[in-house]
């Protein structure tokens, strides 16, 4: 599928929006991404995740574990395609783990699968945790990479589009500097409740 394809649909859906924002980070953008925003369509899922599928589909994928909340649309579609096991590990304690009786069995191959990945962390601690159990991480695949630098995941990492975001600290921002007002992503609404 071609990048500019992608980004149509991320557009179109309002999961890339352009402008002025403060992040969560505190940092400033001209660009806010919000994936569930695409993925809340079944058919724009089936469509991005289908490029996972083709990717992997010989590989013998057995299992799909995903980080929550952020990859469990991913893996669940990507487990529909591959026609195998999808399940999620999501925090306790702060620490990944497999709950409500998700099993990863010996010897099983696995596929790792996540919405964005960012600095990678979550994925590598489902990496760790289906190695624990004594399966085989084959591969990790997400819709977005938003990494600054190549991460080792151990096994192949898929992601459909590589997308670079620039931030720029407060003090020092071009958008600051042309007055263009800034938003908050999400924020709209909590001044509405707060206003109820
Ligand atoms: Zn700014």
């Amino acid at each position: 599928m071609e990048k500019e394809k992608i980004l149509e649909l991320f557009r179109s859906t309002g999961a890339l929006q352009q402008g002025h924002f403060r992040l969560t980070s505190g940092l400033h953008s001209p660009e806010y991404f919000q994936c569930a925003r695409v993925l809340q369509y079944p058919q724009y899922n089936e469509i991005l995740c289908g490029e996972i599928f083709r990717h992997f589909h010989d590989w013998r994928v057995e299992l799909v574990v995903a980080p929550a909340i952020g990859g469990i649309m991913v893996g669940q579609e990507v487990a529909r395609q591959l026609r195998c096991r999808g399940v999620f590990a999501e925090r306790e304690s702060n620490e990944m783990s497999l709950r409500r009786g998700f099993e990863v069995k010996p010897g099983e191959r696995v596929l790792v699968c996540e919405d964005v990945v960012t600095t990678g962390g979550s994925v590598l601690e489902v990496v760790n945790l289906v190695k624990e159990r004594g399966g085989t991480v084959v591969g990790v695949a997400s819709i977005v990479d938003r990494s600054k630098e190549p991460i080792n995941f151990g096994a192949e990492f898929f992601p459909l589009l590589r997308m670079e975001v620039p931030v720029y600290q407060p003090d020092d921002c071009p958008l600051c500097r042309e007055n263009i007002p800034i938003v908050k992503p999400g924020s709209r609404k909590v001044s509405d409740q707060q206003k109820a």
